[in-house]
């Protein structure tokens, strides 16, 4: 396995760019808060460096590449990753604190995407349109040209290889901004594409803030689509500033999302996914099911089980590989914190915690995991997105209020409902307001081939399976007159 470097740069036209700045940031492992690696300071003229290089890749090599070779270069850029698994989920689960089982699986995803994306390059066409007599009318998918990519902490190679994976094959050329928590992984995998045989200015990434780096990006005239995900607030304001340039924005903005559990339920199969699909990533996920509705019936029951698993929960350093590592930064620790202080001062009880292990590093960035019983809807831990590990349990007596208070959210990215009955799946499928609905599981697995996405302030546009190369694309209709 390669030693990490300790000094990361740009990686534009297929090398590694110093910084206009000179400036750098520190890289700090969230296990013990020490800072072992400095990442370059990206700002407007680097992002403009991106873009140049891009526009050339565009109307160039890349540009001209045809879409089956698109499809070759991805898949052997998945073969590279696939063989690097170790190197890569060993990086990120040290850069972002994730146990390391999680960054082999973000590695092994991300492969999985180039993969899909790869096969799926040559089979992306238009259609034959009936019309007038003495015409013929055809549509073609054009790819945009050069697509801004914002990259948030949480799963940065996952979200990097639904996003680029689709524009690349779709025949865009690439500007990436990570967050800067969390940039490594993907600066390697950047060089990976290059040796599969991306040409320059195909993929670019431009690390840095998000206020500088990343508002540059928003603001760049030669962007045209933005792929972004992370929080409502940065989400408008990317939208307000691609807006001013008339460039259309995919958002991916998270989510409060239920898992809704009635009487008949194989309480034996929902259990494991209830609890993983709030701890997976330490509660970091846009689609963790953070709120589990449940029938009046079985509350006490599920409540005391669902306890039990959180009292055995534990967690610490990344490298320990245990249920939760910490969380990535001292200012998503102190938001953690806030809620629950919030939740314990508005009388809401806490039904069980896990625990972090007494020995870990003091400067890491750890929390308990925790159960919240009996939270009514109109309060803050229903309705807002913690982003950490904490689960809040609300009861239900029908199926009508079990979905009012599924959609009693401004949120709408995901669902799960675990019940026995085929008709009732299939009226709270139907009448939950979400981008994806789960019966009698939850997440699917990863999901590379299901399309993704939101509505209400989860967002729009849809990324992950086939439906990803629309949105990479722009369709244009041709009509010929031959009479
Ligand atoms: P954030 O501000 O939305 O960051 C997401 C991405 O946007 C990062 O790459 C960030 O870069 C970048 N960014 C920040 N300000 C920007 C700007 N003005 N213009 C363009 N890009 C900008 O999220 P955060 O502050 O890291 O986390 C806050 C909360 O967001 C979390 O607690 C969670 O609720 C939510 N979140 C959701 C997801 C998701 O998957 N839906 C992922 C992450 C966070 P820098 O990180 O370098 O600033
Ligand atoms: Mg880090």
């Amino acid at each position: 396995m390669l030693q990490a470097p300790s000094k990361y740069q740009h990686f534009i036209d297929n090398v590694a760019v110093a910084a206009a700045s000179g400036e750098s940031i520190a890289v700090v492992d969230p296990s013990d808060g020490s800072v072992f690696a400095q990442l370059a300071r990206g700002t407007a003229a680097d992002i403009d460096k991106a873009v140049i290089a891009a526009r050339r890749a565009a109307d160039g090599v890349w540009g001209k590449t045809t879409p089956v070779e698109r499809g070759r270069i991805l898949a052997r850029w998945g073969l590279l990753v696939a063989d690097a698994v170790a190197e890569l989920g060993a990086l990120e689960s040290r850069d972002t604190g994730k146990p390391l089982r999680q960054g082999l699986a973000d590695a092994n995803a991300l492969a999985r995407y180039f993969e899909f994306y790869g096969g799926a390059a040559d089979k992306l066409h238009g259609q034959t349109i009936p019309y007038q007599n003495g015409y013929t009318v055809l549509t073609i998918r054009e790819p945009h040209g050069v697509t801004g990519h914002i990259i948030p902490w949480n799963y940065p190679m996952q979200i990097f290889g639904r996003s680029v994976g689709a524009a690349l094959a779709a025949g865009n050329a690439c500007v990436v901004k990570p967050a800067e928590d969390a940039c490594l992984s993907l600066i390697r995998v950047a060089e990976l594409g290059a040796q599969a045989g991306l040409p320059p200015g195909a993929l670019n990434i431009v690390t840095g803030l998000g206020s500088e780096a990343g508002q540059a990006l928003a603001d760049h005239p030669g962007i045209d689509h933005i792929s972004f995900t992370g929080s409502p607030e940065t989400g408008k304001r990317v939208a307000q500033s691609a807006a001013a340039h008339h460039c259309p924005v995919t958002l991916e903005l998270g989510g409060k999302s239920p898992q809704i559990v009635f009487e008949d339920a194989d309480l034996d199969a929902a259990l494991p996914v209830l609890v993983n699909a709030i701890i997976q990533n330490c509660g970091q996920t846009c689609s963790a099911g953070s709120r589990v509705l449940i029938a009046a019936g079985i509350y006490d029951r599920l409540v005391g089980l669902l306890a039990e698993r959180f009292q055995a929960l534990r967690v610490g350093p990344s490298t320990s590989d245990l249920d939760l590592g910490p969380l990535i930064n001292e200012k998503q620790l102190h938001r953690v914190r806030e809620y629950l202080s919030a939740a314990q001062a508005g009388g809401l009880e806490i039904a069980a915690s896990g625990s972090v292990l007494p020995d870990v590093p003091g400067g890491g960035f750890y929390q308990a995991p925790a159960l919240l019983a009996s939270v009514p809807s109109d309060n803050l831990l229903f309705q807002q997105e913690v982003f950490g590990p904490v689960l809040v349990a609300t009861r239900f007596q029908d199926e009508a209020q079990a979905l009012a208070l599924a959609n009693d959210s401004p949120y709408g990215l995901v669902a799960g409902v675990w019940t026995r009955d085929g008709a009732r799946q299939m009226r709270m499928a139907r009448g939950i307001r979400t981008g994806q609905v789960f019966l009698n599981n939850y997440g699917a697995g990863g999901g590379v081939e299901l399309p993704f996405g939101g509505v209400k302030q989860s967002g729009y546009g849809r990324e992950k399976g086939f439906e990803a190369l629309y949105g990479f694309t722009t369709l244009k209709t041709i009509a010929m007159r031959h009479d």
